[in-house]
């Protein structure tokens, strides 16, 4: 936007997979940033004050101080911008894996009630919800917010109150002994707690279609696109997918592009889009429905081009122009981490707790303790997993937030339990 000032300026190449990473991220922790394609000798001389444009690494990060990056990292950028931290205790009483509503909200209550609190987060704070261009049925805000804002509100929150968010930071296994939680990391350090929430989410599903890793940010882009949104000026858009954030995404795109065209699997929206959002995509003149479609293959050398369109009823097969495609058809759970512990998951993955967990109303096998499972905990004691990831879950921002105060509830009530005999009792 012209008169913003920008407190981030990112200079790249047209199609950049780099590029498009970091502003994704930067977007994500609402850092104001504009993006410069770099296309010749002259922009590239006037922009960062070098002509050789061939041989300069890209994309190019200069920050509000004037200092530049060249080909930075996510990681590198996070670490300028003052996002990475490391670990202030040797143990905390509670982790917390992954800050997306679910597990913000658990640090903001968990450090709140006054425990040592850190969050574990591979990427961005938000998850899902931080890639919405607008969350409207959030209680507390009748005009909605970004998915971006409200993270960032609830991150301010959660340090606030003295919890630790460690981002850039993977749990790639968990180990249980002596009553501890050993979360691995994807670095090689460990993360050692008493107790511990797995709010790892789902992740976005992908098409599964050849090239669609060469494509990325070359043309094929998942999520909502707020990010992309301003590129897509003047343009034809495919979305694929018919749900909540497929809706969300046409909607906050259409605003920008020429049209959009959502390619819908099944034969209407109902049941998989709410209504008051159907009932606005469906009323956008500049948003087309094709239903019983599906893209079945990308085609383009360097940058996506084309795709082709199949129509299952009609069985018919159409290639179209297409420069940007967004991809928003739900996801998989992030539970890789629990294999190969006691932690019991369901066929798709996600985490099974609480009473779900009993079979004829008795505890599950190898359960050590008296008591049934907490509502949201694990098949292990003192493993609490919630939102998305958890085996029958909601799958709503708020449902989220809510399952991530209640488990510090069950995290203290486990707590406050006879400790030693948890410790000898479990393995
Ligand atoms: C585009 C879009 C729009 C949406 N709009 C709405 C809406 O308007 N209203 C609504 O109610 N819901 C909406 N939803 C759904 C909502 O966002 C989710 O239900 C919600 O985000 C789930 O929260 P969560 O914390 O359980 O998981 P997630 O949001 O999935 O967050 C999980 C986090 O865990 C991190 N993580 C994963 N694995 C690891 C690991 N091993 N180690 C460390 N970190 C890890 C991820 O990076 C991520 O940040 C939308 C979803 C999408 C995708």
């Amino acid at each position: 936007m012209s008169g913003e000032i920008h407190s981030v300026k990112l200079f790249g190449r047209k199609g950049s997979t780099e590029g498009y990473s970091l502003r994704e991220f930067l977007q994500r922790h609402v850092v104001s940033f504009e993006w410069i394609e770099i296309a010749s000798e002259e922009t590239c001389l006037k922009n960062i004050g070098i002509s050789d444009v061939n041989n300069v690494r890209f994309p190019v990060v200069q920050f509000a101080d004037g200092s530049l990056l060249f080909n930075p990292s996510v990681r590198d950028v996070a670490n300028r911008l003052g996002y990475i931290a490391l670990p202030r205790l040797k143990e905390y009483d509670v982790s917390i894996y992954g800050a997306g509503p679910a597990g913000l909200s658990a640090a903001v209550y968990a450090a709140s009630e006054g425990l040592s609190t850190v969050v574990i987060e591979r990427h961005a704070v938000g998850g899902q919800a931080g890639t919405s261009s607008m969350i409207e049925n959030y209680m507390g805000f009748p005009r909605g917010i970004s998915g971006a804002e409200l993270a960032d509100r609830a991150r301010e929150q959660a340090l606030k109150f003295g919890a630790e968010i460690i981002l850039m930071s993977e749990g790639i296994k968990g180990e249980f002994k002596n009553g501890r939680i050993h979360g691995q990391l994807a670095d090689g350090s460990k993360m050692l707690a008493k107790a511990n929430i797995c709010a790892t989410g789902v992740e976005y599903r992908r098409l599964e279609l050849d090239r669609e890793e060469h494509f990325l940010g070359k043309g094929v882009f998942y999520g909502a696109g707020v990010a992309e949104a301003p590129l897509c000026k003047g343009e034809t858009i495919y979305i694929v997918g018919g749900a909540n954030s497929a809706g969300q995404a046409a909607m906050h795109i259409a605003n920008f592009a020429e049209n959009v065209v959502m390619l819908v699997r099944g034969s209407s929206l109902k049941g998989t889009m709410s209504k008051y959002l159907s009932d606005r995509v469906t009323n956008n003149k500049k948003i087309d429905i094709r239903f019983n479609s599906e893209v079945t293959e990308l085609i383009g050398d360097e940058f996506l081009s084309q795709i082709k369109i199949t129509d299952n009823k009609n069985k018919e097969d159409e290639n179209v122009d297409a420069k940007r495609l967004f991809v928003a058809i739900g996801g998989r759970p992030n539970t890789e981490w629990a294999i190969d512990t006691p932690i019991l998951r369901d066929e798709a993955g996600y985490l099974v707790t609480g009473p779900d967990l009993l079979l004829n109303g008795k505890n599950p096998e190898g359960w050590p303790l008296q008591r049934q499972p907490y509502y949201l905990e694990t098949s292990y004691p003192g493993s609490f997993a919630a939102g998305d990831v958890r085996h029958n879950s909601i799958k709503r921002a708020a449902a989220a937030a809510g399952e991530g105060a209640m488990a510090i509830t069950f995290v203290y009530r486990y707590l406050n339990e006879d400790f030693d005999f948890i410790v000898k009792h479990t393995k």
